[in-house]
């Protein structure tokens, strides 16, 4: 982790960020809101003493996972990849489609954050394989979070991790939020998809990751949707950022 709000590594606005060691260098997983971004970088630095970024994969475009993308992608010369859904979105600097006017209005970022337009190099489709810095990306599209959310799979020493962005956090936890493109039936359509998945590390945007066992989490959270009555949600009863 090279970024994060919760555990004091950044900006107080930004997700938990990943980097993970490749073949061809550094892969980071999200970017922060970008007002944190030197932090991150000097994190990374300290992490990976000489070891240069080969890309950054974005899970969703919310700010503050995909704000620093542009910014950071500059610093580090390296190749941003998102899913076509975002890409779309981060290259039009959307913010009503991220989601970020409303949500900045509902006081959920600062006033002067804005979705900076910017280029991306290479996108994924769901379900279809592809490699940054010379490591192995599973994208599956889970919609539920927002209609862009992505969570990414890849194997470190040779067990499954999962990168789930705000699709399925510690506990089973899941990230329906008050958002147009936000609902529970986008979860019960597409989770599924991470059943049987082998999770060992899940590593979510916010809150508790852990090492093993992750699927145990996917499996609670699928559970829960079984139920006749609401999952349990991100931002309900705890602090996020
Ligand atoms: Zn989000």
């Amino acid at each position: 982790m090279v970024g994060s709000a919760q555990f004091g590594l950044s900006d107080q606005w930004d997700c938990h960020v990943y980097a993970v060691d490749s073949p061809q260098g550094v892969v980071m997983i999200d970017a922060g809101s970008g007002l944190g971004e030197a932090d991150l970088a000097a994190e990374l630095a300290a992490d990976f003493p000489g070891v240069s970024v080969a890309g950054i994969i974005l899970t969703h475009s919310h700010a503050d996972h995909s704000g620093g993308a542009g910014a950071l992608r500059k610093r580090f010369g390296c190749t941003l990849v998102t899913s076509e859904e975002t890409g779309s979105i981060l290259e039009a600097g959307d913010e009503e489609r991220s989601g970020l006017r409303r949500a900045r209005e509902m006081g959920a970022y600062p006033k002067e954050l804005r979705l900076r337009n910017c280029p991306v190099d290479q996108t994924f489709r769901s379900g279809e394989q592809f490699e940054v810095g010379g490591r192995v990306w599973n994208p599956m599209r889970v919609r539920g979070h927002s209609n862009d959310s992505y969570c990414l799979l890849t194997l470190i020493d040779g067990h499954v991790a999962c990168f789930s962005g705000d699709v399925v956090f510690y506990g089973g936890v899941l990230g329906v939020i008050n958002a147009w493109d936000s609902s529970l039936q986008g979860y019960v359509e597409d989770l599924p998809m991470l059943r049987n998945s082998g999770v060992e590390m899940l590593l979510p945007g916010h809150g508790m990751f852990t090492l093993k066992a992750g699927q145990r989490h996917i499996d609670a959270a699928l559970q829960s949707l079984q139920s006749g009555f609401l999952p349990a949600q991100i931002g309900q009863g705890v602090v996020i950022f």
